[in-house]
């Protein structure tokens, strides 16, 4: 059995900005002081974790970290996000919704989420498009800051779901930024990139992948690299 662990954003669905939006509205709503004194800071959301992102909104309003404040940016970005994705849902990429059913009918894969995403960041965001059946398992951005560490979470959680134990060669991280082809590499699996998010085809291809697609829209060909291995 190999095991497939998909990135959200940008490689299963695009939200049309909601996340951007919920954090910010978020972000506001749980430190209302010190955003009126100080301007929302650019932030590159491709590839980061919701925790890492918390980190440099931290440190942008120079408020000392602590797990009670990113409890309480959590709440308020959990509710921004939901209320965002009930008026304004966003999409399914390309070929995503068939291509999970496909791999999900298979006994020969396991499949579950590698994402910075929270997790219940997550189960809005797959809910609201109708994603969230595919998935027993996952690594989460609250659970580790650094994206390349979650590789191992999201291995651990489903051997312990599945019963089956799985090397590091028939683990498969399915992302579409440069920072998944890195977490990918960090714990020993198969790279595969695909070009549907912020990253072009170009930029991704530097980094090396395994496997590079353009979008998810042949699902035969990427089964077949995946049966390639
Ligand atoms: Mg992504």
């Amino acid at each position: 059995m190999k095991l497939l662990l998909w990135d959200i954003d940008g490689t299963l669905l695009d939200t049309g900005g909601a996340g951007m939006k919920a954090l910010r509205e978020g972000w506001e709503e749980a430190f209302p002081e010190v955003s009126a004194i100080t301007a929302f800071p650019p932030l590159d959301l491709a590839g980061s974790t919701d925790a890492g992102l918390a980190r440099l909104l931290f440190d942008h309003y120079q408020i000392p970290w602590s797990d009670q404040g990113f409890a309480r940016l959590l709440e308020t970005y959990h509710l921004r996000l939901e209320a965002g994705l009930r008026s304004q849902p966003g999409r399914v990429l390309p070929g995503v919704a068939d291509l999970l059913a496909r791999l999900g009918g298979s006994s020969h894969f396991a499949q579950g989420l590698l994402t910075g995403n929270t997790r219940t960041g997550a189960a809005t965001k797959t809910r609201h498009l109708g994603l969230e059946g595919h998935f027993a398992f996952g690594a989460y951005g609250d659970d580790h800051h650094d994206r390349n560490a979650l590789g191992p979470i999201a291995i651990g959680r489903a051997e312990q779901i599945t019963g089956h134990r799985f090397e590091a060669h028939r683990v498969y991280v399915i992302g579409d930024t440069p920072r998944d082809i890195a977490c990918a590499r960090a714990c020993g699996a198969v790279a595969i990139a695909v070009a549907t998010g912020r990253h072009t085809r170009g930029e991704l291809e530097a980094c090396f992948p395994d496997w590079l697609f353009d979008d998810l829209a042949d699902g035969a060909a990427f089964v077949a690299a995946l049966h390639a291995e």
